[in-house]
C-alpha cells in the first residue's frame, strides 16, 4: 500500500524496530514513549537472536561483534562448581541497553515523542479508516494505523482484549550484573566463553557475559550478567517480596536499588548457601539486584480493525527461549512486508496476524513447557536440546 500515517505506543526495541522498518517503508510514522526520558538499561543482558539484531545488520551495516559478546559453550556445573556437561554451541548476548541505543541512533529523534502516555485507542466508526489514540493530558493523534508496542503490562492490550488470559507463572527472575573487573581473573576465566547453568531442585541460574557499561565487548572490559529462577508462592510470599524499600507494592519488576533490605539480603545468603562457589560469587558481588517477575499472557487476536498489538503488548513469554525481543521485531518485519504487499491496513493486518498468533502460540508454549520442567518437575537433563534459545525452534 501507499503511505500511511502510523502511530506507535512504546518506543523499546519492539516499538522502535517496527518504526525504523515502516518509516524504511515510505511510511509517515511517530512513536509515543510514556517515559519522559530515554529508557536506559532495562532488562540488562539478553540472549541475542537474529531477528533481534537484523535491522542493525541488514539496514545499518552494524557489525553484529560491535553489539555483542560471542560464547562457544553451553556449560552445566555441578554443586562443588565442576563442570557436569558441556556442549560446543555459539551464542550471542547482548544487552538490552545496547540494542536500544543503536536502534535510536537510526531514528529521527523528532518523531521520538517522550512523556507522551497512551490511555485508550479509539477505533473510528468504519474500522477501514484509521484509528485515533488518546493521551494522557487529553490530546489525541489520528493515524491510519496504530502499533501498540506497550509492553508486558499494555494498556491497551487491556482495552482492546480485556479477556487475555493472564498468570504469573510461580516464580520470579533475580537479575544482576557485575563488571568483568570486579571479578577474580580465574572466575572471568572460567565463564567467559560459555553460558553457565547451574540446575538444582525447583530452580536455576544462569550467567553469560555482555558489553560493559561503555559498550566495550573485549574480555575483561565486559559484565557478567545472571538471571536466576526462584520460586515464589503468590500471596503473601510474592507480595512481601515485590513491597520494595520504600513499602510500595510493585507489580511487574523492582528495579535496582528498590529491593527490601531482607530480601536483597535473603538472595545473598541464599546464594551463598545452595550456588556452585563461583556462581555464588557473582551474585555476592552484584552491587544493587533487580527482579522481573515472570507472567504468561497471551491474546487470541491482535488485529482489530485499523490497530494491531505488537511483541509483549501480545504475548509475554517466559525468558527460557531468550526469544521476546526477537518475536517483537519479527511481529515488526512481518507487518511491514504485509503492509507493502496488501492494499488498505485492514488487509494487511488481516494477512499478518494469523502468522503471529501463531508464533506467539508456539513460543509461550515452549517456555511454559521449559520452566514448568526446571521449575516444578525437575526434569530437566543438561544438554537436552529442547533448552536451547530459539524463536521459531530450539536453535533458530
Ligand atoms: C527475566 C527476563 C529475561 C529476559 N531475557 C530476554 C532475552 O535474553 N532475550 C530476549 O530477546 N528477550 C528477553 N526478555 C524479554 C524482553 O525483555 C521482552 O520480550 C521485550 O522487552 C519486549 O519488547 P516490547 O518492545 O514488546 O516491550 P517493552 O520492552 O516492555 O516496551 C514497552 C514500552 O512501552 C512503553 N509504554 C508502556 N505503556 C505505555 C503507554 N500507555 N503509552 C506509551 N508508552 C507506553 C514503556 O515505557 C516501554 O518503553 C526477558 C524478559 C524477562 C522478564
Amino acid at each position: 500500500m501507499e503511505s500511511a500515517s502510523i502511530a506507535i505506543v512504546g518506543g523499546s526495541l519492539g516499538g522502535l524496530t517496527a518504526a525504523c522498518l515502516l518509516r524504511d517503508d515510505g511510511h509517515d510514522v511517530r512513536v509515543y514513549e510514556r517515559s519522559s526520558r530515554e529508557l536506559e538499561q532495562r532488562g540488562a543482558g539478553i540472549g541475542l537472536l537474529e531477528a533481534t539484531h537484523r535491522y542493525l545488520t541488514e539496514r545499518t551495516g552494524l557489525p553484529i561483534a560491535d553489539v555483542s559478546v560471542s560464547t562457544s559453550w553451553i556449560r552445566h556445573l555441578d554443586r562443588q562448581g565442576d563442570v557436569a556437561n558441556e556442549n560446543e554451541h555459539t551464542y550471542r548476548f547482548s544487552s538490552w541497553n545496547r540494542v536500544y541505543r543503536q536502534l535510536l541512533d537510526h531514528w529521527d529523534s523528532d518523531r521520538y515523542h517522550l512523556g507522551h502516555e497512551v490511555t485508550t485507542v479509539d477505533q473510528t466508526a468504519d474500522e477501514t479508516d484509521g484509528a485515533r489514540v488518546v493521551l494522557t493530558d487529553g490530546r489525541s493523534v489520528s493515524a491510519d494505523l496504530v502499533v501498540c508496542a506497550d509492553g508486558v503490562g499494555s494498556t491497551l492490550r487491556q482495552q482492546l482484549q480485556p479477556t487475555a488470559a493472564q498468570g504469573y507463572a510461580g516464580y520470579v527472575a533475580w537479575r544482576g550484573m557485575v563488571p568483568e573487573t570486579d571479578l577474580p581473573a580465574e572466575i572471568n576465566q572460567q565463564l567467559g566463553d560459555a553460558i553457565t547453568y547451574y540446575v538444582y531442585a525447583n530452580s536455576h541460574i544462569l550467567v553469560y557475559p555482555i558489553p560493559g557499561l561503555d559498550g566495550s565487548v573485549a574480555p575483561g572490559e565486559r559484565l557478567v550478567n545472571f538471571v536466576w529462577y526462584r520460586n515464589y508462592l503468590d500471596g503473601p510470599e510474592l507480595d512481601d517480596l515485590m513491597t520494595d524499600n520504600r513499602g510500595a507494592r510493585r507489580d511487574l519488576s523492582l528495579p535496582p536499588g528498590s529491593v527490601s533490605v531482607h530480601h536483597d539480603a535473603e538472595v545473598r545468603a541464599h546464594a551463598a548457601a545452595r550456588l556452585p562457589p563461583v556462581l555464588a560469587t557473582v551474585v555476592e558481588r552484584t552491587e544493587e539486584l533487580f527482579l522481573q517477575v515472570v507472567y504468561d499472557i497471551e491474546v487470541d487476536r491482535m488485529a482489530f480493525g485499523d490497530t494491531c498489538l505488537l511483541g509483549d503488548a501480545a504475548f509475554a513469554v517466559r525468558p527460557h527461549a531468550a526469544a521476546g525481543t526477537a518475536k517483537a521485531a519479527e511481529d515488526g518485519w512481518t507487518l511491514s512486508k504485509h503492509l507493502r504487499e496488501q492494499p488498505t491496513v485492514a488487509d494487511a493486518l488481516a494477512a499478518w496476524e494469523p502468522g503471529q498468533l501463531a508464533l506467539g502460540q508456539q513460543l509461550i508454549e515452549r517456555s511454559r513447557r521449559i520452566g514448568r520442567r526446571s521449575q516444578v518437575e525437575n526434569s530437566w537433563m543438561p544438554g537436552d536440546p529442547e533448552f536451547i534459545f530459539g524463536l521459531h525452534a530450539p536453535g533458530n
